[in-house]
């Protein structure tokens, strides 16, 4: 498996929790990150026809107008050929720039999957975010996006917000579960430096967090998602194959700012400055990184376990990782985090809201 990530820095406008590479856009800064990213994809010719899944996140993709997302898919094809020939390819959008039109349009490219972000129900909540979109928005834009003929659509969630009491999160998550998406995220508040939410010293609320995790597991069980990974739900066969890929350490190109890559065992991000990136790539420049670096080894290995770990069915491991570890390993058996079965291991499932006490062990 290989997939491809197209990253779009443009939003409408930042949220005060985000630490994405993304900002507003005027129409001819999008032009011009356009025909970077064109320059950017005839650089890996190479790996043209060779990809299986594309995730066009950001950012908002939905911000890009008809005719912009038409010259997108046009330059992602350059290296996918037809998307409709693709295990899957996701869009995300937000409800405040997604309309009929649009819906239309990515249906028509081949686009199989959206990703919609909703994050709470309650306007409060959405107001304290920065969030622009209101319920009424999403439920507008899910409509349409039913009615372009998608059937497959994964909606994010946000838990652990400072106000966000319980019975919040399981009233967005009942209003959600009644439209029955095929795949849910959710996501606890992280407050990351330089971001507004740290300058005005929000902090994030680990218990609050903990306990809407397991309620919204057991909702969402209940309404026939399963959890397949620390934070995400699906039907069945409803998976996010392009994110499955980066949980078993497969191979993926990152295009434009902030994207990583992993090919050929080196993985490394270009710069997120797009304004940078822009310059070097319409200039025929090489793009600047943020870091390169090979990896092998027990670096490689370590990975690969934190990776699996993420996925409810866990990772099957060598003996010779198996001794590798084993200090690390016996330490999380022994604290409970994690349970073995063969040459198994997976994080207990009451634990995962815990996960980076596991992952610690192998940083
Ligand atoms: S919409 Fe998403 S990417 Fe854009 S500012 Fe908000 S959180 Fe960040």
């Amino acid at each position: 498996m290989r997939g491809l990530y197209v990253h779009i820095p443009f939003c409408r406008a930042k949220c005060g929790y985000c630490d994405f590479a993304s900002a507003p856009g005027a129409p001819g800064e999008i032009d011009a990150f356009l025909g970077a990213l064109a320059a950017e994809s005839a650089r890996y010719d190479a790996l043209a026809g060779g990809f299986d899944t594309l995730y066009v996140g950001g950012g908002t993709p939905s911000l890009l107008s008809p005719e912009q997302l038409e010259r997108l898919c046009g330059i992602i094809e350059t290296l996918t050929g037809p998307l409709e020939s693709l295990r899957e390819s996701t869009f995300e959008a937000n409800p405040e720039s997604l309309d009929a039109e649009k819906a239309a349009l990515l249906k028509r490219s081949g686009v199989s999957r959206v990703s919609l972000g909703l994050q709470s129900t309650q306007d409060r909540l959405l107001r304290k975010l920065g969030r622009i979109a209101t319920p009424e928005d999403f439920l507008r834009a899910y409509g349409q996006l039913r009615a372009a003929g998608f059937h497959n659509i994964n909606a994010d969630l946000m838990c652990g917000l400072p106000g966000q009491s319980l019975k919040d999160f399981a009233d967005s998550l009942d209003w959600l579960l009644a439209l029955k998406p095929e795949h849910v995220s959710f996501y606890a508040l992280e407050v990351h430096d330089g971001t507004p939410f740290a300058a005005a010293g929000v902090n994030e609320e680990p218990d609050a967090a903990a306990a809407m995790y397991e309620a919204g597991a057991a909702a969402l069980g209940l309404a026939g998602l399963r959890r397949y990974e620390i934070s995400n739900f699906a039907r069945p066969g409803r998976e996010s194959l392009h994110n499955l890929n980066y949980w078993d350490q497969g191979e993926y190109l990152g295009l434009g700012p902030a994207a990583a890559s992993y090919l050929a065992g080196e993985r490394r991000a270009n710069t997120a400055s797009t304004a940078d990136y822009v310059r070097a790539a319409s200039a025929g420049d090489s793009i600047p990184l943020q870091y390169s670096e090979k990896l092998e080894g027990r670096a490689k290995n370590a990975e690969k376990i934190m990776l699996g770990l993420r996925r409810t069915a866990g990772i099957e491991l060598p003996d010779d990782i198996f001794i590798e570890f084993k200090g690390e390993l016996d330490r999380l058996l022994q604290a409970g985090l994690i349970e073995k079965s063969g040459s198994a291991i997976r994080i207990r499932e009451d634990r995962l809201y815990v996960s980076n006490a596991v992952f610690r062990e192998f940083v």
